[in-house]
């Protein structure tokens, strides 16, 4: 990956958007976001450890998670306000790395990447935004993700790659 790429990417501002933006989804207090947002970013290559800082702090707001519930559930997982909170911290974890994925896609559209494929992950469920789009090539310059990013809601595990151009070639030719 081409350095210049990587280091203009904010990834402190993109983890505070994600984390906003999860909060507001799984109606998470506006207080709990604000005192632990710094601290959970620095704890980002651990998510145990975020899981543990968000717990002890939503705890007391007697914030709980129905879709996260219902997941796990259906998961056969226990429904602990601590899963839910692993939920939660996944979530945002997804999000951030779609926005930092998007952006660096951004860079390299065009001739190099032809293409990108969306596929939903290794999800036991078809994923409620995207399954229509499950393997299909789109073209690289597509403005399908900005309109309907991944990881919008917690039913979405899904990722995209960018297809190059000699793989595009093998594909088309297969
Ligand atoms: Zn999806």
């Amino acid at each position: 990956m081409d350095k210049d790429v990587q280091d203009n990417f904010d990834e402190k501002s993109a983890f505070e958007d994600a984390l906003n933006e999860a909060a507001e989804y799984a109606a998470v207090p506006k207080s709990v976001t604000k005192r632990i947002g710094p601290t959970l970013f620095e704890t980002v290559n651990n998510p145990r450890s975020a899981t543990k800082i968000f717990e002890k702090e939503v705890a007391d707001s007697g914030w709980c998670w129905p879709e996260a519930i219902a997941l796990l559930r259906a998961e056969g997982k226990k429904e602990t306000l601590k899963n839910q909170c692993e939920k939660f911290i996944s979530f945002v974890m997804g999000k951030w790395y779609f926005k930092g994925q998007l952006f660096r896609a951004a860079r390299v559209v065009g001739k190099r990447f032809p293409c990108i494929e969306i596929s939903q992950g290794p999800s036991r469920w078809p994923c409620p935004d995207h399954a229509d789009y499950d393997g299909l090539l789109l073209p690289s310059d597509t403005t399908y993700l900005r309109e309907n990013p991944l990881r919008k809601t917690l039913g979405c595990k899904c990722t995209f790659r960018l297809i190059n151009k000699w793989e595009y070639e093998r594909m088309k030719n297969q």
